[in-house]
């Protein structure tokens, strides 16, 4: 068993769920005892910060009872993201979380991110006399910002299925398999009536401010975008650049160019992309400008429906009547204009 001050940076370990399982209260005591207040405190402290800050905040780890309330503060922080019962917030929390974690792993040695990897079941080669880390290419697909220049495939080189990843690199890919575990964990579970009836107030709180940043988001134009307008398939890409998602290239490819096609700058289509977890503004604009035509002698069309469907990225279940009438996101939003006027 790890040490106790691990367990509390890293909850979401299989040693952590075991010390909870051999030393910790029974879910009643959790919810009602006093002794456990401070961890339902710290619970609701890790979602604020979530929502607010995309980390979940470090406490103080320095004595044994500060350990014990962090480790016990993570199953009700996720038992309460349940009950919220909002997807947008779920990867916001699932996000606060790995990143919170990212932080620590940067200062951790190659064994325990290699430790830390298997629990996360991603194939990682170690060899400790050249020090050299190599991760199995569909692992890295998955998980990589490769968005990025430096990340892209074609740029690392691969052998036999395997590519060379530094350290760092390999804390960055935890943080993305560790969002998307926790983020699919959440979704998988149904809300306790038990922990609703503790948690009420705080839970109408966050619902009432999710609902109140939805509609500021919606009714809030960027640029001269009315958001409210977009078609499904644009609002969802925002909505994953917007709570941290590894957006895949093809998304954002389309985003770009279709607020492009609607004449919004780059500076606003920016402050669009500025939540990401590892958000750089130069490589960002550089991606942008690229797509725009602004550097580059092309200037990228949003592909249509039919393109959207085959990359993946027409959320069918989300399509509405206009959807089916239209062959193109772009005409969407225009038919949306015209609706209005009429
Ligand atoms: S049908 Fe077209 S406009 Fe509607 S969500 Fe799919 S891609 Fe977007």
């Amino acid at each position: 068993m790890r040490e106790l001050v691990t367990l509390a940076k890293y909850p979401f370990l299989q040693d952590t769920r075991q010390f909870i399982k051999e030393n910790g209260p029974s879910i009643h005591e959790l919810l009602h005892d006093p002794p456990y207040e401070r961890a339902r405190i710290v619970s609701i402290e890790r979602l604020d910060n979530a929502l607010k800050n995309r980390d979940v905040g470090r406490r103080s780890l320095a004595n044994e009872s500060d350990c014990i309330m962090e480790i016990l503060s993570y199953p009700l922080a996720r038992m309460v993201a349940v009950c919220i019962g909002d997807s947008f917030f779920k990867k916001r929390y699932a996000l606060g979380e790995a990143s919170h974690v990212y932080k620590y792993l940067l200062n951790e040695t190659t064994p325990f991110l290699l430790a830390v990897a298997q629990e996360l079941e991603l194939t990682v080669q170690h060899n400790p006399e050249t020090n050299i880390i190599k991760i199995y290419f569909k692992d890295y697909l998955r998980n990589a910002p490769t968005r990025y220049k430096e990340w892209k495939m074609v740029n690392r080189g691969i052998n036999k299925g395997f590519l060379t990843i530094s350290q760092k690199d390999l804390a960055r890919i935890l943080l993305e398999s560790l969002r998307e575990r926790i983020n699919t964990e959440l979704i998988s579970r149904e809300c306790d009536k038990n922990v609703y009836n503790v948690f009420s107030t705080d839970i109408q709180r966050f619902q009432n401010m999710l609902a109140l940043q939805k509609k500021k988001m919606e009714t809030t134009p960027v640029g001269k975008v009315s958001i409210e307008k977009l078609p499904p398939c644009m609002k969802d890409i925002l909505s994953a650049i917007q709570s941290g998602e590894n957006v895949p290239h093809m998304g954002r490819f389309s985003l770009v160019a279709f607020l492009s096609s609607l004449k919004l700058n780059t500076n606003d289509i920016l402050k669009l992309f500025s939540t990401a977890p590892d958000y750089q503004e130069d490589k960002t604009r550089y991606q942008v400008e690229h797509i725009t035509g602004a550097s580059s002698s092309t200037e990228y069309k949003c592909p249509g429906c039919e393109k959207m469907r085959t990359y993946g990225i027409c959320p069918v279940d989300k399509m509405d009547e206009l959807c089916k009438k239209i062959h193109h996101p772009l005409s969407y939003y225009s038919n949306k204009w015209k609706q209005e006027k009429q």
